[in-house]
């Protein structure tokens, strides 16, 4: 029995990854690592499956309880990768899908824990160019110029990040973007390192 792979996936708002991370749940090929946020629920959202919303305050309490693998401030707010939604998972032989920041990224490449670096894939998906991703800002229809305006000045930072990624997606049509992304889940999942028993 192999343990699963942790595929963690980076990119500016507006790159469409929390899109291709969605699907791959949803067609049973990954479990979704849902984060905590401190962030507003977005209409549409829900608790518990989007994200699990917290106050600043309950947040705080469950860093200081050791709950996180990783947790950064991003556009103002905290988000962060609960233990529970992935560690047990790996141990199971499922593989886990991360949607985190360029931060939150680092930080998990800098754990120590053989489950998490040796089944990590980590993966940035990059936008086709600046004007689209302004465009796919603006198209959400949720946010206010001034929460558009930041997150398209942190998007731009955040591509300077793309080089430490092993593996980088230019984004194209969202057929071709996820096919590509399934693919490359398919084909780690032949790699040596990750054909261990989980124990
Ligand atoms: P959004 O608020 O648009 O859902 O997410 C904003 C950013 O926070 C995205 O880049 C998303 O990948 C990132 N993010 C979501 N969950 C986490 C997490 O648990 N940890 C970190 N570091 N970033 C996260």
């Amino acid at each position: 029995m192999r343990t699963g792979i942790l595929y963690l996936v980076s990119g500016p708002s507006g790159s469409g990854k929390t899109t291709l991370c969605r699907r791959l749940a949803k067609e049973g090929e990954a479990t979704y690592a849902r984060s905590c946020t401190t962030r507003a629920m977005r209409p549409g959202e829900t608790d518990g499956e989007d994200y699990f919303f917290l106050t600043r305050a309950d947040f705080e309490q469950r860093i200081a309880a050791g709950d996180f693998i990783e947790h950064a401030e991003v556009h103002g707010n905290l988000y962060g990768t609960l233990r529970s939604e992935v560690l047990e998972h790996l141990k199971a032989g499922t593989d886990v899908v991360l949607d985190i920041d360029v931060q939150g990224a680092d930080l998990v490449r800098a754990c120590v824990d053989p489950l998490i670096t040796n089944a990590l894939v980590d993966l940035f998906v990059t936008p086709p160019t600046h004007e689209e991703i302004l465009k796919r800002l603006s198209g959400r229809g949720t946010d206010s110029q001034e929460v558009i305006d930041l997150r398209m000045k942190n998007a731009l930072e955040e591509i300077s990040y793309a080089p430490k990624y092993r593996y980088q997606l230019l984004s194209g049509t969202h057929e071709e973007d996820y096919e590509k992304f399934r693919s490359l889940l398919v084909g780690s999942r032949l790699a040596t390192k990750l054909q261990t028993s989980a124990g």
